[in-house]
């Protein structure tokens, strides 16, 4: 079967030496390790400050603590997501409102967005679901408009771009996962990319009990809720092998779905997503709408290739739907949507494999 995601591992001979250093050096908890992988991705980004967490719902939580979110606000968000997404903003104590999806895409809908904000919203959440770019311009303009700070979900997406700008750099807080099937794995592990020193620096102490590493225990001061949240040496020490490959691993999601892109217009029964114009995905799944899914999935299954839909919407959880919301979009998008694989696994064999079983029809 070919998998829809794939634990990626570098090779044992580059991977193992880089672990036996690090753990038989005698100092295995956040050190000069995590400061060199924070400096590395940093330089993958471009622009910003890397704040290395040990999972993406931590980044999450964190960037909705730096946004100023409390119990009793409200944030916009999306219903066509992993659950950390949301699950984080009940962490805070505030309260979900969903905004209705594109689509075309699946994302969330600008327009709905600011038909939703209201005197509780204090921050906007979006996500790239499965690598596809969100609408970047638009919901920068909306950011700005009404001065809310933006979250930005790219735990599917290392390596969008919008505009040749990587995923990373649109917003003041971007967060990036690197659970076990993501593009970028840790084993565990997280980023949340942050525009500002200032935030990047409280970041760092909220990040670890609110204790200033600078300074010694005893000239520390706790002044607020802090958590245990930093990735060590060892998660950081395989983050840092990653890195070296990831611009090619990357370019191997890209390059199939692309192919995918050219190879699937016109299939009767099958819709492609439309990209917002400027804007790369970064394929972490290929997203496709089509009729009889149910058949669909079932064709793809008996030819060894795996077509899920893998995310329930949240909206569907009884704890993540505050205000019962009418979204139409997602309601035409979620009947009809399907994955496929796309990622560094699927060699050229298997993706002709994957056009011919479609075009054979279902
Ligand atoms: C994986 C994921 C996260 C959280 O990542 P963890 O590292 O598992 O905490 C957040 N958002 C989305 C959309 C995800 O898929």
């Amino acid at each position: 079967m070919i998998p829809l995601v794939k634990t990626n591992i570098p090779p044992r001979d580059i991977l193992l030496p880089e672990l036996e250093k690090v753990l038989y050096s005698g100092y295995i908890a956040q050190g000069e390790v995590v400061e060199r992988f924070e400096r590395a991705f940093e330089g993958f980004i471009g622009n910003g400050y890397s704040l290395s967490l040990n999972s993406g719902t931590a980044a999450l939580h964190i960037a909705l603590i730096l946004s100023g979110v409390q119990k009793g606000d409200e944030v916009i968000s999306t219903a066509l997501t992993a659950e950390p997404t949301n699950v984080a903003i009940k962490m805070v104590g505030a309260k979900i409102r969903y905004a209705d999806v594109d689509s075309e895409t699946g994302n969330i809908c600008p327009k709905s967005i600011e038909a939703n904000i209201n005197e509780l919203t204090k921050a906007i959440m979006v996500v790239d679901y499965a690598g596809i770019p969100v609408n970047v311009p638009e919901i920068q303009r909306i950011s700005q408009k009404y001065k809310l700070p933006v979250i930005h979900d790219a735990a599917h997406a290392l390596g969008g771009k919008f505009n040749e700008v990587k995923t990373g750099n649109h917003f003041p807080f971007t967060i990036f996962s690197f659970q076990a099937i993501k593009q970028m794995t840790t084993i565990d592990g997280g980023i949340l990319q942050i525009a500002s020193n200032y935030d990047y620096e409280k970041g760092k102490l909220i990040r670890w009990f609110g204790i200033d590493k600078k300074q010694t225990r005893l000239d520390n001061n706790i002044q607020f809720q802090g958590y245990k949240y930093h990735m060590n040496d060892v998660n950081a020490s395989i983050g840092l092998i990653q890195l070296k490959e990831i611009e090619s691993t990357l370019s191997i999601f890209v390059e199939n779905g692309q192919f995918f892109d050219r190879e699937l217009q016109g299939i009767p029964g099958l819709e492609l997503i439309k990209y917002y114009p400027g804007s790369t995905p970064a394929y972490w799944l290929y997203t496709l709408k089509v009729e009889r899914r149910e058949r669909f999935i079932k064709k793809m299954a008996e030819n060894g290739i795996m077509a899920s839909e893998l995310h329930k919407r949240n909206d569907w959880h009884d704890y993540l739907n505050d205000f019962k919301q009418i979204l139409p979009n997602l309601d035409d998008f979620y009947s009809k949507f399907v994955h496929i694989p796309c990622g560094w696994w699927v060699g050229k064999e298997e993706r002709e494999k994957i056009i011919c079983t479609i075009k054979k029809g279902w």
